[in-house]
């Protein structure tokens, strides 16, 4: 399996002068920057779910491949006039899998079950429930149209059309669609290995005993968990302190194990920054300063040719940035080409004044056809996303939205989760 190029170290790099960057003008750059990184396989259909497909599928077979019949009934030629009718029957029947080997001649009538064949001679189905059959003959009433009840060859996808897009992620239903056009295997792309780690002296694991001044290390379960839903191989790479050498080592080991790597903290500038510090001093870094709320500091690196998505250490930033950023930037370098959420428009049920020029998210949810938001948008306060359903998307230029405006509702489940 041949694998697409590395990224170039400079692929993070913003156009020169800009202060704070706006989120489109961020996210374009992403989407310029990045591309495909995964290799190729071929997967049997039952081991395909939730992947990226690497090429185009085509139909192998028609489906239906024979006309056939949509109801239980009688086949003949039609037409059928107007008017009271009667057929006799042929001897014999077409069931599913047991096709009548012999013609209909015109004229003449045989019993068809659902999804039989249908034999030559017929054309159209007439429901069993509009006949009186005497065992020789059928009698019921016309017009029937030529093609009543039955379905043409094709009707639904034709040999070698293309049922399935390169970059699609596999469904079940794409399951079903393939398997009945003759396709037993797909051409997948290997799932993205996105690392996870997290960084602080303050924090300790869920589950160990927390002493004065430690937290517990809230944005690793929680980062997985978000990976997972989005169908990554999320690897965990732990955690490790404020500490520039150790945090060295797990980079250099990660940047052989993984595609692509998420830290949590340390993110900015300060002097216990070390994720921006290591990246600055041996790798490839960008400090993207992003016109966005909740969200700073985003950092963008490469270390030994592997991207390194710094996260803001706060959880509330953390999730926005993974979902904002860090999610259409995966998808990409998945494979799956870039997506952008799907939103809607739903009345504010809040009022709130804020900055021009700056994006925000607020943790959200809609009630009675209403968007609430979160009742503090302190990025510290993690039952507010537990509480949100999705977040509500305020326009950069917006400086005051007042009850009943209509603002950007993005479910979570338009992030995949
Ligand atoms: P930092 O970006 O490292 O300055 O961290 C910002 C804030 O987020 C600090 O209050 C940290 O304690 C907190 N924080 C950093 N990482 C985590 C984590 N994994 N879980 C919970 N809180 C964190
Ligand atoms: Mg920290």
């Amino acid at each position: 399996m041949i694998k697409p190029p590395p990224l170039r170290n400079d692929c993070f790099a913003l156009p020169a002068g800009t202060h704070w960057t706006p989120v489109d003008e961020a996210l374009a750059a992403l989407r310029d920057r990045l591309q495909p990184v995964t290799a190729e396989e071929i997967l049997p259909l039952d081991l395909a779910l939730g992947r990226v497909l690497a090429a185009d599928v085509s139909a192998q077979r028609s489906n239906p491949p024979l006309p056939n019949t949509a109801v239980d009934g009688y086949g003949f030629a039609g037409p059928i006039p107007d008017g009271a009718q009667a057929l006799p029957l042929v001897q014999g029947r077409s069931a599913a899998g047991i096709p009548f080997d012999g013609t209909v001649p015109a004229g003449l009538a045989i019993r068809v079950l659902t999804g039989a064949a249908l034999p030559t001679g017929v054309d159209t189905v007439i429901l069993e429930e509009d006949v009186t059959c005497d065992g020789s003959q059928i009698a019921f009433h016309g017009p029937l149209k030529k093609g009543a009840n039955a379905r043409r060859a094709g009707e639904d996808v034709a040999e070698k059309d293309v049922i399935l897009r390169q970059g699609r992620v596999v469904t079940p239903a794409d399951l079903a669609l393939a398997a009945a056009t003759g396709v037993s295997e797909l051409s997948v792309r290997q799932q993205l290995r996105v690392g996870i780690l997290s960084t602080g002296d303050e924090l300790v694991e869920a589950g160990q005993p927390a002493g004065n001044g430690q937290i517990y290390d809230a944005n690793r379960p929680m980062l997985r968990a978000l990976l997972l839903q989005m169908g990554f191989d999320a690897v965990d790479l732990g955690r490790v302190g404020d500490d520039r050498d150790a945090l060295e080592v797990r980079l250099d080991s990660a940047a052989t194990e993984v595609d692509v790597i998420l830290t949590s903290g340390g993110a900015s500038a300060g002097d216990e920054d070390h994720v921006s510090a290591l990246l600055q001093e041996k790798g490839a870094i960008q400090h993207w300063r992003i016109a966005l709320k909740p969200g700073r500091p985003l950092a963008l690196g490469m270390w030994q040719g592997t991207p390194v998505f710094g996260l803001p250490g706060n959880p509330v930033a953390a999730l926005v940035c993974t979902l904002i950023f860090a999610r259409p930037a995966l998808g990409l370098m998945a494979g799956a080409g870039w997506s952008e959420p799907q939103g809607f428009l739903v009345p504010a049920g809040f009022e709130k004044r804020k900055k021009s020029g700056r994006r925000e998210y607020l943790r959200a949810r809609v009630r009675q056809g209403r968007v609430e938001v979160f009742a503090s948008e302190g990025s510290g306060r993690i039952s507010g996303l537990s509480w949100a359903e999705g977040l509500v998307e305020i326009n950069d230029a917006a400086i005051h939205i007042k009850a009943g405006d209509m603002v950007r509702f993005i479910p979570y489940s338009s992030f995949a989760l």
